[in-house]
């Protein structure tokens, strides 16, 4: 049995660490075009912040230690082609310059996204980044030598986490976001305004409804955006307008795409070309909540489904549950988390869903440095059935937005959610946590 993968990060490595447990015998190559495996890209923004020491701590398992664990890892390998009929890939070895033809009983395609790239930012101009992968994060760091002034374009998670960075490492920064709010795919508009205040608070000079027409340039180096609304004098660029799933190769397989323009896999990250599997950010899913197809790169659905198609590719069985929809990312002091359906999202799919809002404190109110926090909780009017929740507060007090993926996940009700024996001391939360209050009131 050979096991080809392509693609080293986080779908890839954990389909090749899986498949090896699966099956002892089995011949595991990963081909990585570029010279990294096996890292948390989600840590990207906090080496650059400052928060974490250097781009290596990103590293969960070398080459060397992959190869230990008899898992063939080749840097540096760009595949190029699938021939499914042959069951054959094309590789082109960067280093040597050569092509390859390798042979598979079983492929994974885990390939991931790539970033966005409109005209405008189609630039040989220093000092204009994307940040997907730890070179991009490099490349950042030389540029930050000497900036004074960044414009980061895009407000999704990646531009609200790099404007925090950036100002971290005390940076002026411009955030350009075309939508009227930032952080517009994640949450309903009033808590997007609590994300905007948190920006604004920390001096990020937040501009939406502001679309980009070119970027500006002196002797090779970026010096500005120019938007519709004038020029935004910039010596560091970074564009964070949104991803696009790696589906070239899947094409060229004869594997079908979803609508979500995500490759199309079953519960088994089985691909409609035999022995071709599918996993992580190119992939799309079914969601818990409304029982579609979606496609949410998130780092947590890429490693199980990474992990699915390793079982599954050496013999043996495993399902991918689905995704409820859950996401958190932090700004500044804030913590931001969604999980299930936003009121925007259940409207526009045209379900009969109402909202409660509760602020709240983190904990007990008369414990000290008790903080703000704000819980939005969506359910289904008529058959009470939970559909989501959003929280925006200090710290680690959004986390509790898990409590309420578990219970979407068995298709819970509000009242399940009211009913829940939640902890509760004073330095943690209320004895009523904010999620019960809010169980409480919609049902
Ligand atoms: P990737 O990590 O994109 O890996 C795909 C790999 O395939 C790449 O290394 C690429 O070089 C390789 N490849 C592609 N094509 C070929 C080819 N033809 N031949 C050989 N190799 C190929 N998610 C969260 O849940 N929480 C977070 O806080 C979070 N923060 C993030 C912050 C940043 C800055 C970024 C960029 C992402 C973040 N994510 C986060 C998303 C998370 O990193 C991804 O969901 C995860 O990395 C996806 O893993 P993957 O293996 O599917 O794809
Ligand atoms: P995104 O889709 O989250 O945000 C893109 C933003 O750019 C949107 O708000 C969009 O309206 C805006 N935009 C689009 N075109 C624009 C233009 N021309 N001018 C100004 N604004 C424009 O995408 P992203 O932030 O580039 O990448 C996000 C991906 O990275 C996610 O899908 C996720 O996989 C991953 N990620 C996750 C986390 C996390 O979970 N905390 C953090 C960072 C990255």
């Amino acid at each position: 049995m050979r096991i080809v993968i392509v693609g080293g990060v986080a779908a890839g490595m954990s389909a090749a660490s899986r498949a090896r447990r699966q099956d002892p015998e089995a011949q595991i190559v990963v081909f990585e075009r570029g010279d990294w495996i096996s890292y948390g890209a989600c840590g990207l923004p906090y080496v650059l912040g400052g928060d974490v020491k250097d781009f290596d701590a990103l590293v969960a398992r070398t080459p060397a230690q992959m190869r230990a664990r008899g898992i063939g890892v080749r840097l540096g390998h760009e595949v190029t082609g699938v021939d499914s009929t042959a069951a054959t890939i094309t590789v082109q070895d960067r280093v040597s310059g050569q092509t390859l033809t390798e042979p598979y009983d079983r492929l994974l395609l885990a390939t991931g996204v790539s970033a966005l790239r409109p005209d405008w930012a189609q630039t040989d101009l220093s000092g204009v980044h994307f940040l997907r992968e730890i070179p991009d994060g490099q490349a950042i760091e030389a540029s930050l030598k000497g900036a004074r002034r960044a414009c980061v374009v895009g407000a999704g998670y990646i531009g609200i986490e790099m404007a925090d960075a950036l100002r971290a490492r005390g940076l002026s920064v411009v955030l350009l976001e075309k939508a009227p709010e930032v952080a517009g795919r994640m949450l309903d508009p009033e808590y997007q305004r609590l994300v905007r205040a948190e920006l604004e608070q920390h001096d990020v000079d937040v501009r939406c409804n502001t679309g980009v027409v070119s970027l500006t340039g002196r002797d090779g180096r970026v010096t500005g955006v120019q938007t519709e609304d004038g020029l935004v004098r910039a010596d560091l660029v970074i564009v964070a307008v949104g991803i696009q799933p790696r589906t070239e190769l899947a094409r060229a397989a004869g594997v079908r795409l979803g609508k979500s323009g995500a490759v199309a896999v079953n519960a088994r990250q089985e691909t409609n070309v035999p022995g071709i599997y599918s996993a992580g950010d190119n992939t799309e899913c079914i969601h818990r909540v409304t029982r579609r197809k979606v496609h949410i790169p998130l780092a947590l659905s890429a490693n199980r489904m990474g992990r699915v198609a390793g079982v599954n590719m050496a013999g043996g069985d495993a399902r991918f549950p689905g995704v409820a929809g859950t996401g958190i990312f932090k700004v500044f002091e804030l913590g931001a988390a969604r999980t299930g359906l936003t009121q925007t999202d259940a409207d526009t799919l045209g379900l009969n869903a109402v909202s409660v809002d509760v602020k709240s404190t983190d904990h007990a109110g008369y414990y000290r440095d008790a903080q703000p926090i704000f819980v939005r909780l969506t359910g289904e009017r008529g058959s009470g059935r939970l559909l989501g929740a959003q929280l925006v507060g200090c710290g680690d007090s959004v986390k509790r937005v898990d409590v309420v993926a578990a219970l979407l996940h068995r298709r819970a009700s509000v009242q399940d959610l009211f009913e829940s024996d939640l902890a509760y001391a004073p330095p943690y939360s209320g004895v009523w946590d904010v999620l019960l209050v809010a169980a409480d009131r919609l049902s």
